[in-house]
């Protein structure tokens, strides 16, 4: 979720703009020639033949307002329909948390809503077409049977009310990881969204009680996810975490100069771990041109920095579709993202590497964090 903030630049999608991007695109990528674009039926192959995985999606927040998550929607970015035309095999489905809740105290209420929501609302509804996953294997059966792989992740570590109890509850109810901070910095992790605030008490990262939950997740065999987090908070996770870590919903700041990006030296580090970042699809966390709006281009570009950083081992997808504001031009929903595998096709990428940045590298993680469980 990070439509929390005024969008620091429209979206204007005219034809005209399209085609002047278009061109802009094809200088800087060179090596795309138009009778090299790949043709259809390769990219359905190659994208059919990849599980993908989108670790980061909001629409638990459509639903709860009531929003059937099943027939095409005309506003918002996810639906059963668009999900089975975009290819997605596996998503994780964010339980998201406004900090809104934490003076109410009603944050961890606010968690179990959102996790019934996914559970009931939408897994429930629709058992024919999702299953509830709880592991790696789980998505493999899940992609064999023809099925959608629904995953749960808390977004907003306030949400535990600073109880081991309630991180296990939400693990008992499936939570595969938790997003440490939302933008707010709470009582045991500071957050990037509010490190220049000096009203806001802080902790230089990480507290020792913020150690201790790190230490419950990596035991109980969840994913530590660092979007959203402050720089310090996340070195000090970094060390402190027995297994590898992940930004579920995280973009370069090389490429874009934003607190909720990864530095280089951050990527290198994550990746010298183990960890990933799933590319967040926020024009705003993608691009700062003023003129013409992110594209699918830019994806690429934040994929292709990464890999060019590490390797293709430490990247992957975390749309944050349902919780942004302004998504790339040609990546406008879920239904989109074979213009994506169109697009790394056309970048040079092999299947092979393609498979890996859908989905491969996140199942890799998540078997490594599953090993090292009940340890
Ligand atoms: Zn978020």
């Amino acid at each position: 979720m990070d439509a929390n903030k005024p969008p620091s630049r429209g979206g204007y999608n005219g034809p005209h703009m399209l085609l002047v991007r278009l061109g802009i695109g094809l200088v800087l990528l060179g090596a795309v020639a138009p009778g090299q674009k790949p043709g259809d039926e390769e990219v359905r192959r190659v994208h059919r033949a990849a599980i993908l995985i989108d670790a980061h999606n909001d629409a638990p927040l459509r639903v709860i307002r009531g929003v059937d998550i099943g027939p095409r929607a005309k506003d918002g970015h996810t639906d059963l329909v668009r999900l089975r035309e975009g290819g997605v095999d596996a998503v994780f489905f964010a339980a998201y948390v406004s900090p809104t809740y934490v003076p109410r105290r009603q944050a961890a209420r606010q968690a179990l809503e959102m996790i019934d929501a996914v559970r009931t609302s939408m897994v429930g509804r629709y058992p024919g077409d999702f299953t509830l996953a709880l592991t790696a294997s789980d998505i493999e059966s899940a992609h064999r049977e023809g099925k959608i792989a629904v995953l749960i992740g808390v977004e907003g570590g306030h949400a535990i009310e600073n109880s081991h109890r309630v991180l296990r509850s939400f693990h008992a109810l499936g939570a595969r990881y938790m997003t440490l901070t939302h933008a707010n910095t709470n009582d045991w992790a500071d957050s990037s969204g509010d490190v220049d605030n000096p009203k806001v008490p802080h902790h230089n990262g990480l507290t020792d009680f913020g150690r201790q939950v790190i230490a419950e997740m990596n035991r109980l065999g969840m994913m530590v996810d660092i979007s959203h987090v402050s720089d310090k908070t996340f070195w000090d996770v970094l060390e402190v975490s027995r297994t590898p870590i992940f930004a579920s919903h995280s973009s370069c700041r090389a490429l874009c100069n934003d607190p909720r990006n990864l530095t280089d030296e951050m990527i290198r580090a994550l990746a010298a771990k183990g960890g990933l970042v799933q590319i967040n699809f926020r024009a705003a966390f993608l691009t700062q041109r003023a003129a013409p709006p992110a594209g699918v281009e830019d994806v690429v570009a934040h994929i292709d920095h990464v890999v060019k950083l590490t390797g293709i081992g430490a990247v992957g997808i975390g749309s944050d579709y349902d919780g942004i504001d302004y998504a790339p031009v040609g990546l406008e929903d879920v239904s989109k993202f074979p213009n994506l595998t169109r697009a790394l096709l056309a970048k040079g990428y092999s299947p092979e590497d393609i498979a890996r940045i859908y989905g491969g590298n996140l199942l890799r993680l998540m078997r490594a964090v599953e090993a090292a469980a009940g340890r």
